[in-house]
């Protein structure tokens, strides 16, 4: 045989060798043997490791991004919260700043306060205050205050008898001489001899206060109380003032600005101002508008400005209201519209409204309502009826503006009753109706009947007629001479 014929049986037998290893290799695999198994699953893992590690790779890569972010959020939650803090912070500090101005105006304010009421000799309301600042423990000018407060109490006076108390009264002050005092003015000779000119007024507080008076409420006078028997009756009080100091109670009628002195130079109403404090409109010759001093209620408050000790415990005066011409300069008397009329009754309804504001401030800045009736009529010469009509008009058109009252200041001055005391159906409807004290009018210095169940007062006017034709009954209170208006007619 030649060499290649060997060669190619070499190969032939290396074939067939390897055939048959390939069928030992494969054979098995397609029957599923244990080997085959093992290497798929070896292939498999293979593969998955490599998933896995190209999976930990791409874990390795978000792993890091993410870590950075969660850093960086890591960072801004934490600059948050620092900024959170010192917000916090700054707010806890501003509170802090906050309340403890607030501590100081409040002690500033009570201590304002305090003097406010000790010039009013109201020392124990004043030495409430002062004890009640947070610091006084350790404020040794406010203690030496309350000695001081202490011991100007313990020099007040009780007065002597409550029955000795004079009244004064005005009505609405003339504003403008010229044109009240006109020929075309609705009644010159009228407001010549009822009326008192805003000159003449503040002359008047002003002789008053140098003379030593001092402004009470009726109701310091004179307080309701309930008896043991379980009755509400009515007993003196005492008022306790410096030696040398008078009381006496001021009061103001017909606060209504009446259509009739419209353009006669006083006051056009009362309105809030500004401040919150109640003040005048006064409407001038030429139309232009101006508000303040034009009436009694901010020329007294503008005085106790200056003079606190004018006043006792805050008195101030007696406004007296009738209601057949609306209320305080508000076109409020129901018969006024036509109620049917819903836009007429949405005008009442807000003259009420006005006035009611008004009304409020007015009883905040320490002043007094009365009923002055609703229709001015004379009350003595009325029958019951009339009585019993006027005083419920009174109560359903007047009383919800100004708020209860048990003040009745009758109009002309015309009492119910003689000076021997009340009886009889008028005073037991008024009496029901919610009033325990009247005022009519008595030129004497005083004149007072304290019972358990009224207090009755007689009352001075201080007018032109008074001031004119009997100035001597006014002389324990101002010289007339000095205080007269120069032009004012003769009467
Ligand atoms: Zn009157």
């Amino acid at each position: 045989m030649n060499k290649s014929k060997i060669r190619v049986i070499v190969i032939l037998g290396e074939i067939l060798v390897i055939g048959i290893l390939a069928l030992v290799i494969l054979l098995p695999g397609s029957s599923g043997s244990s080997a085959d198994t093992d290497v798929k699953s070896k292939v498999k893992a293979a593969v998955k490791a490599g998933d896995a590690e190209y999976l930990a790779d791409e874990d390795a890569g978000v792993a890091s991004v993410e870590e950075e972010l969660a850093e960086l959020e890591r960072l801004e939650a934490e600059r948050l919260k620092r900024e959170e803090e010192e917000r916090l912070e700054a707010e806890r500090l501003r509170l802090e700043e906050e309340e403890k101005a607030k501590a100081a105006a409040m002690s500033l304010g009570a201590e304002e306060e305090a003097a406010l009421k000790a010039a009013m000799y109201d020392y124990d309301a004043a030495i409430e205050l002062l004890q009640g600042i947070p610091e006084y423990e350790t404020r040794d000018d406010v203690k030496a205050t309350v000695k001081e407060y202490e011991a100007a109490r313990d020099k007040l006076v009780k007065w002597e008898d409550n029955t000795q108390i004079s009244h004064l009264f005005v009505h609405s002050l003339i504003v403008d001489t010229a044109r009240a005092f006109r020929k075309g003015s609705s009644q010159p000779v009228g407001y010549n001899r009822y009326m008192t000119t805003v000159g003449e007024f503040k002359l008047i507080l002003q002789s008053l206060y140098d003379k030593g008076y001092v402004l009470v409420s009726m109701h310091d006078i004179a307080e309701r109380y309930v008896g043991e028997d379980g009755v509400e009756k009515l007993r003196k009080k005492p008022i306790y003032l410096p030696e040398g100091k008078t009381p006496f109670v001021l009061s103001q009628d017909d606060v209504n600005y009446y259509a009739y002195m419209d353009n006669d130079g006083f006051a056009d109403r009362l309105v809030i101002g500004d401040d919150g404090i109640p003040t005048c409109k006064y409407i001038e010759a030429d139309g232009t508008v101006s508000y303040g001093e034009y009436d009694v209620l901010p020329i007294v408050d503008n005085f106790l400005k200056e003079h606190p000790d004018f006043s006792y415990r805050g008195a101030k005066g007696i406004l007296a209201v009738t209601g057949y011409e609306g209320a305080l300069g508000y076109d409020t008397g129901w018969h006024m519209y036509d109620l049917d009329n819903p836009e007429e009754a949405a005008k009442l309804k807000a003259e009420q409204d006005a006035a009611k504001a008004v009304a409020d401030a007015i009883k905040a800045d320490g002043w007094e309502f009365a009923s002055h009736s609703y229709t001015h009529t004379d009350m003595k010469t009325n029958s019951f009826d009339k009585v019993v009509y006027d005083t419920d008009k009174w109560e359903r058109e007047v009383e919800p503006i100004l708020g209860e009252t048990d003040l009745y200041i009758y109009p002309f001055g015309s009492d119910i009753c003689d000076w021997k005391g009340y009886k009889g159906d008028k005073y037991e409807y008024l009496k029901k109706a919610g009033f325990w004290y009247f005022c009519n009018v008595d030129a004497s210095r005083y004149w007072i009947q304290i019972t358990d169940n009224y207090m009755r007062m007689g009352r001075i006017n201080a007018d032109g007629e008074r001031m004119m034709k009997t100035p001597q009954k006014l002389d324990y209170f101002f010289d007339s001479a000095s205080i007269l208006d120069k032009s004012r007619p003769a009467l």
